[in-house]
């Protein structure tokens, strides 16, 4: 006899192992959703398309996101995954491209998959109200005969940021139907549109602002992004216009449960805990054994790969494993459809997948979604977990926490993740690294002129001084008022959207030939490129063989292995200004520009999960120096009085190792995009001193944030080290006694209370 959702949950609940074991068991009641009429203007054919879905009202954000859109606003849209956030921008634009079919509209989507999916959609909207939309998907793969007659007659572009910047803008001339009618620019996904990646995004879209100008079109915005802290703040950079926000889900929610597990201590004196994998697959198997369709999310294709091996080996039926499938990056594309399609069907019971299966990729929705390993952000965890609950029934998202400090941090005060999000997405199109690649891509399209209107229509920022210095390179000439072109090359096609500098290292993948797969930032490459490293590219992991330097070229193997890691980088800071002080704080921390220089001596192997250090390694790279942004701050003389020396390297060390792992939770960021340094006595001042900075050339907002929300870090870091079970410091707070010193933890958190004393938030 099969058991169903509830069955299997309750008898979790009821078992005395689980239960120790969970953190939180959050219930979200179904609650039914808010409609509103469909729009009376709304076009015939569109209302018939609606009708024959079966849709004969729309939710409230829909409506709303139809009117301000009608209304000429530039809107946001912020609701759950599943909540039909598509349907906020496919109204409006199909509904005016019935109505004027000189419209057109251009998507732009960060990944060829879902650019792909939503031109199906469209077509099946088409095809249910029997009219017909001029979609084309345009990318890489697109053939020319295809590229032509998306120019000619295309009505909607769905393309990604990297087409746009290649090979829309710098062709503008060839698309100059598109330019001149183009009414609406459709940014889905925009949360992914941070950090470096979302810098370069701003400004293709400020190329792109400055193009339609030319051809005298002004389109408006259509946003749509998963949960952040900061939806209008980081929409209005994007795009340099007002934008509202739409986050009131009119969206019906099903009966949910969501549960966190921290899986069990197995070593109390290192706090070595038991690993998530094998806590997700036993959490699984017992749904999966009730037919129950249940999707497990890995951390990388390694682990992916593992689970479905555990999956399979405990499923009742030996002869029908393949109900269980794997799921991600680097199956075939036929491959992957006929999982999509197992999934929607049901015949295909457990899934182990990557973040591959995060995003958009239509499999419907099913019973049960665990978690194997923190997903890195808030907003991914509740995409992820948004595949699971279906109109009817129960359905529940398990997050089963790995070793590091943030999985730690997120299971033990799930507040953070149930409250309101405290995630920032941050972004630096300013940035005078990424700001002067645009600036000469933008002199390529139209050139410059010598008035305020032409010099300050690039984001309202002074750009006067890299056209001059792109005089002295002889890549512009000015004559009269104008700066012109001169120079043969193409500027484009040798930047980058994913890097701050193009001064970068071309990752070359020998294990078939020889094969481009990516490039590092100079700056970041003596931490992630260095011989012997495993660098990870999309999940897969490979390992650096040989590191050109002069020639800035890395040769890489794809391999699987059960560690990753870690360069040790020694770091020298200088001050070269401060911009801002916060006297508010006893601190007194201070913002401005440092010049980092670092050198990597040695690097650590660390095992996946448990974080072991298994290993290690010499490396031999030139020092590097970068002038970034960083923020610092000295521990009072009130608060550190009598610490001897040789303790205060390791308390520094430990308070900058957690401030490190936490700060991401607030910066939506990853490990490799901050660095920090400290300085038992600073050069600046001569008080013990600890540095965090962004570690591209020129900062991406990182820093800045981090200095505006600092209290908050420190209080999330007291949080962490207070509640880790470790005695003396372990690699998920402080650091391992072995390395920061014994009574590094307790001091610390004597520190930290010390600091957070009387702080107002
Ligand atoms: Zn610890």
């Amino acid at each position: 006899m099969k058991k169903n959702v509830e069955t299997v949950l309750s008898e979790l609940r009821h078992d005395p192992r689980f239960i120790s074991c969970v953190t939180a068991w959050h219930h979200f009641p179904s609650t039914p959703g808010e409609y509103a009429e469909i729009p009376s203007q709304l076009h015939p054919s569109l209302k018939k398309s609606l009708e024959k879905k079966g849709i004969l009202s729309l939710y409230t954000h829909q409506k709303e996101a139809y009117d301000r859109v009608s209304n000429g606003e530039n809107v946001c849209v912020v609701t759950p995954t599943a909540s039909g956030k598509t349907m906020c921008y496919n109204l409006p634009v199909l509904d005016d491209i019935l109505k004027d079919p000189n419209t057109r509209a251009l998507y732009i989507f960060p990944t060829k998959a879902l650019a792909q999916d939503q031109q199906a959609e469209i077509e099946d909207i088409c095809r249910n109200g029997e009219f017909s939309v001029k979609s084309f998907t345009f990318d890489g793969d697109t053939p020319t005969q295809k590229r032509r007659l998306a120019k000619q007659v295309g009505q909607i572009i769905i393309t990604n940021p990297d087409m746009c910047h290649q090979a829309i803008l710098p062709h503008h001339t060839t698309w100059a139907r598109l330019f001149k009618s183009l009414k609406y620019v459709v940014i889905d996904e925009m949360h992914n549109y941070r950090g470096v990646f979302g810098s370069h995004v701003a400004n293709v879209l400020r190329r792109l602002m400055r193009i339609c100008e030319f051809y005298g079109s002004s389109p408006q915005f259509i946003l749509a992004s998963a949960t952040i802290a900061n939806p209008r703040e980081l929409a209005e950079i994007l795009t340099g216009k007002a934008v509202a926000v739409i986050d009131q889900s009119g969206a019906p929610v099903s009966d949910k449960d969501f549960i966190f597990c921290n899986p069990p201590v197995v070593d109390p004196d290192k706090s070595t805990r038991q690993s998530s994998i094998d806590v997700a697959y036993r959490i699984a198997s017992r749904f999966i054994k009730n037919d129950i369709q249940t999707l497990v999310f890995a951390r990388s294709r390694m682990s992916c790969e593992l689970l479905v091996q555990y999956l399979r080996d405990s499923y009742y039926d030996e002869f029908e494993r393949n109900k269980i499938q794997g799921y991600r990056g680097g199956y075939l594309p036929n491959e992957r459809r006929a999982i999509e399609k197992g999934i929607r069907e049901g015949s295909i019971i457990g899934v182990a997948a990557t973040n591959a299966l995060e995003l958009g990729i239509d499999i419907g929705r099913l019973d049960v979604v665990v978690m194997s390993g923190y997903p890195g952000t808030i907003a991914s965890t509740w995409q992820q977990a948004g595949r699971a609950g279906r109109r009817q029934g129960k359905s529940a998202a398990f997050l089963v926490a790995g070793a590091s400090p943030l999985d730690q941090f997120m299971v033990m005060n799930p507040e953070y993740f149930f409250a309101q999000t405290p995630e920032y997405a941050l972004i630096n199109p300013d940035n005078p690294y990424i700001l002067s690649q645009h600036v000469k891509c933008a002199a390529y399209e139209l050139p410059f002129n010598d008035t305020p209107e032409s010099l300050l229509g690039f984001g309202g920022v002074h750009i006067e001084y890299i056209l001059d210095h792109l005089v002295e390179e002889k890549i512009l000439y000015k004559s009269g008022s104008r700066w012109n072109w001169s120079s043969t090359s193409f500027p484009a096609a040798s930047i980058s959207l994913r890097s701050a500098s193009n001064d970068n290292f071309v990752i070359i993948d020998t294990t078939k030939g020889a094969e481009v797969i990516g490039e590092v930032d100079w700056a970041s490459a003596p931490m992630l490129i260095h011989e012997g490293a495993i660098y990870m590219h999309q999940g897969r992991q490979y390992h650096v063989n040989k590191l050109d330097y002069p020639s800035r070229k890395a040769y890489v193997k794809e391999v699987n292995v059960d560690y990753y890691t870690d360069a040790n980088l020694a770091v020298a800071v200088r001050v070269i200004s401060t911009d801002r002080v916060r006297e508010d704080l006893l601190l007194l921390p201070k913002l401005g520009d440092l010049s980092v220089t670092g050198v990597s001596t040695i690097y650590k192997k660390i095992k996946l999960y448990t974080n072991e250090n298994v290993g290690s390694g010499e490396i031999s790279i030139p020092d590097m120096n970068m002038h970034t942004q960083g923020m610092w701050f000295s521990i009072p003389e009130s608060i550190c009085k009598g610490i001897d020396l040789r303790l205060m390297g390791g308390l520094l060390s430990g308070l900058a190792n957690v401030i490190l792992n936490i700060a991401p939770l607030f910066l939506m960021s990853d490990k490799n995009d901050l660095g920090v340094a400290v300085e038992v006595r600073s050069t600046y001042d001569g008080t013990p001193t600890i540095y965090l900075y962004d570690s591209y050339p020129g900062g991406v907002g990182l820093a800045e944030k981090a200095f505006e929300v600092l209290p908050y870090i420190l209080k999330a870091c007291f949080e962490l080290v207070s509640a880790c079970p470790c005695s003396d410091g372990c690699p998920g707070c402080v650091g391992p006694k072995e390395e920061i010193g014994s009574g590094v933890k307790s001091l610390c958190l004597k520190v930290l209370s010390g600091i957070l004393e009387g702080v107002e938030m």
